[in-house]
């Protein structure tokens, strides 16, 4: 990895749900936005039997969703071992085993273990599982009656303020996270360098958001819809149904879309 890439480590942002009343100018925009659905919402109660179900179709129909609903990311090492006697071998490299004496070192590519010595052991590498940022929108958009929004703004020279904010227009519960992403990133000697703008405002900035946006949006679901998408997207990752399985659940749910779509227009007045 360039050094350019590594970014210092974010705060943890701060989250606070609160009622949709006395909500910040831009928030009320979104509830006015969404006043008539907010009224249609409350008329049709909804069924988390059916979410579950259309996040289902979703997998089985799109093996390139059930492939990226869930996110893998190193967490680092477990811990490395002597590679002769295999006691556990935390000290720097080129250093003699605690236990047996014996020298462990490093070996890159290429090179060779030099006489006399052994190579460390290497923890294995640890990972995180979780739902994706695609997962968390395809919960939403199954979930209905609900509306996304994030915004970016500048807040100094050293940092940009990113906020996501889901607002479920059933319930009219809100959650909205914010988080300042800073402009600069830290080289592994400890000096800072700064991002150029157009990295900064291009890619660091949307996939904050994208980050920030999957953890308001998951956090504001019930546990139940995560655990059981979590677990179809591990299946789906190993099955495959055959078209014609597929052609029959996708004429299903075109049904319903239908009926919700039905309702939405009955609600827009026609438009
Ligand atoms: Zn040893």
């Amino acid at each position: 990895m360039p050094e350019s890439d590594v970014l210092p480590a974010i705060p943890p942002a701060q989250s606070q749900e609160s009622a949709i009343a006395n909500l910040p100018e831009n928030l009320a925009v979104i509830k006015l936005q969404h006043e008539g659905c907010m009224s249609l919402a409350r008329a049709e109660p909804r069924n988390l039997v059916d979410i579950v179900a259309n996040l289902k179709l979703q997998l089985v129909s799109f093996p390139e969703f059930a492939a990226i609903a869930i996110y893998n990311k190193p967490i680092g090492r477990g811990k490395n071992s002597c590679g002769n006697c295999g006691a556990e071998f935390n000290k720097d490299n080129d250093r003699k085993c605690a236990n047996c004496q014996m020298v462990n070192v490093q070996v890159f590519d290429g090179h060779t273990v030099p006489a006399g010595k052994v190579e460390i052991k290497l923890g294995a590498m640890k990972f995180a599982e979780g739902l994706s940022i695609h997962a968390a929108e395809a919960i939403a958009e199954a979930y209905k009656y609900n509306a996304i929004d994030t915004t970016a703004d500048n807040k100094d020279n050293q940092f940009a303020t990113i906020s996501a904010t889901f607002v479920d227009l059933q319930t009219g519960r809100m959650r909205r996270s914010t988080k300042d992403v800073p402009k600069h990133f830290t080289y592994r000697d400890g000096n800072q360098g700064k991002i150029s703008d157009d990295r900064f405002w291009g890619t660091v900035i949307p996939a904050k958001q994208s980050l920030l946006l999957r953890e308001v949006i998951l956090r504001s679901m019930p546990a139940g819809l995560k655990a059981e998408l979590f677990k179809a997207a591990k299946d789906a990752q190993e099955t495959a149904l055959t078209d014609d399985q597929i052609n029959s659940l996708v004429t299903l749910e075109k049904e319903k879309e239908k009926e919700y779509w039905k309702l939405m227009k009955k609600l827009h007045g026609g438009k």
